[in-house]
């Protein structure tokens, strides 16, 4: 076998660690590479989305709920116990069009090496989208109080006891107005259209919170403040008039975009929203044989913990039958 890996699993979230645990307790001595953490408006974490969340409820076996980062550190160790090996590095680039397949990485200093697999399990996830406006950009990289992620920021002394502003009508937005309504003196959820699309629980949260409210039929065409922010352009989409609303902080909570820019001209097949395409359900082979995928990067409707960490089990599950099919033990 030389140098090259058995399984190679890209991505460090549930789908990650449990496409890990699985992997390594059949002895496939897998390698998992964790990604190196970066900021480039947005936030990436090697622990995924998770890493952005300060209480997961609804992971069955935590009855008193459990912090995000927490469980994720839990999930690499139990896999770790196994002896998965973890290496922090991006991969930049697949090679799968012969086998064994060719992996470009990177650390955090820069270099490069190239790791060669059998089988790769991809469970990269998806990350934050943003509205695409220049001062919005700017604000949020020079940390002028704009944020995709109130987790991560909401707590910051510039938030607290201020007016900011939410943006999205989705079960992250619902979530996320809630948390920063501890620290904020008030939080103004701006969406787009006249009805929610959060889940009826999430909606009630916001709606009955005294310290926030919904800015309906709303767009933010623009963010206002030069060192930091002061507030916004809300574009009424009914009526096309246009205000300027104070804030000290706006947050972005308008959906996710699956991290797939490094499967760039690999071949391996997207769906239309850019998802990782399952070609033979219920396994989770991509178009790529020997490539799997699991969690957020190849599934756009269901995203829990729980629904990635199922997947990362039946794509260690596969990987390891597709191995044994192949002769490689
Ligand atoms: P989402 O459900 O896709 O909602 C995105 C929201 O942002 C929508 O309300 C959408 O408006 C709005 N939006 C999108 N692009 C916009 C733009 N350019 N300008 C203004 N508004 C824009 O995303 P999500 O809230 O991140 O949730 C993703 C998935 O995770 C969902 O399945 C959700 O149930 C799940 N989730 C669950 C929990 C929980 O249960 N604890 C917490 C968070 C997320 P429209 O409604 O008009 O399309």
């Amino acid at each position: 076998m030389g140098d090259t890996e058995k399984l190679v699993i890209i991505g460090s979230g549930p789908a990650g660690w449990t496409a890990a645990i699985y992997a390594s307790r059949a002895i496939l001595d897998p390698l998992l590479l964790e990604g190196v953490p970066k900021q480039d408006g947005g936030y990436v974490l090697p622990g995924g989305q998770l890493m952005l969340t300060t209480e997961v409820e609804n992971y069955p076996g935590y009855p008193e709920g459990i912090d995000g980062p927490k469980m994720m550190a839990d999930f690499k160790k139990q896999a770790q116990r196994f002896d998965t090996r973890v290496e922090a590095r991006d991969v930049v680039g697949c090679d799968f069009s012969k086998r064994p397949f060719r992996l470009t990485t990177k650390d955090a200093g820069g270099d490069e090496k190239t790791v060669s697999a059998h089988a790769v399990v991809i469970a990269t996830g998806a990350t934050a989208n943003w509205l695409g406006l220049e001062n919005e950009r700017r604000l949020a990289l020079s940390g002028g109080g704009v944020s995709a992620c109130a987790v991560c920021d909401g707590a910051l002394p510039i938030f607290r006891d201020k007016e900011l502003v939410v943006v999205g009508g989705g079960d992250t937005a619902m979530e996320e107005g809630s948390y920063l309504a501890k620290f904020a003196s008030k939080v103004h959820i701006v969406h787009r259209r006249d009805k929610l699309r959060a889940s009826k629980v999430m909606q009630k949260r916001i709606l009955d919170n005294p310290k926030a409210e919904v800015i309906w039929n709303s767009v933010v065409v623009d963010v206002l403040g030069d060192d930091t922010i002061t507030g916004v352009r809300l574009k009424d989409v009914v009526t096309g008039d246009e205000r300027d609303f104070p804030a000290s902080g706006l947050f972005l909570a308008i959906g996710h975009t699956p991290a797939t820019g490094f499967l760039e001209g690999s071949d391996i097949q997207l769906d239309d929203k850019g998802y990782l395409q399952l070609t033979a359900l219920p396994a989770m082979n991509t178009s790529i044989e020997g490539v799997f995928a699991a969690g957020d990067v190849a599934d756009a409707v269901y995203r829990q913990a729980v629904t990635a960490a199922g997947m990362g089990c039946q794509a260690a599950l596969d990987a390891e039958r597709w191995l044994t099919a192949q002769g490689i033990e």
